[in-house]
């Protein structure tokens, strides 16, 4: 969910189901700002505050983890 501080590209972005500013995400699922070579985010000095607070490692992420590593067996 983006907030309304967030200076995001409105090309990566979109309305979800229940008209949230959100970002958007490709086919395969991930994030439109993520380049799917290097897994890096491509506007990382810009990204939403959202993503300021998610810290890496953290329970939210291993938990994140876990599930992407199973949805792909
Ligand atoms: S840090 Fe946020 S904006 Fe950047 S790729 Fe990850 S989810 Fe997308």
């Amino acid at each position: 969910m983006l907030m309304g501080d967030d200076d995001i590209p409105p090309e990566l972005t979109e309305r979800d189901q229940w008209d949230g500013w959100v970002m958007a995400r490709l086919d395969d699922g991930w994030c439109a700002a993520l380049d799917r070579n290097t897994m890096l985010c491509t506007i990382y000095e810009h990204r939403p505050m959202i993503c300021h607070d998610y810290q890496v490692g953290d329970s939210d992420c291993i938990e994140e983890r876990r599930l992407h590593a199973n949805a792909s067996l």
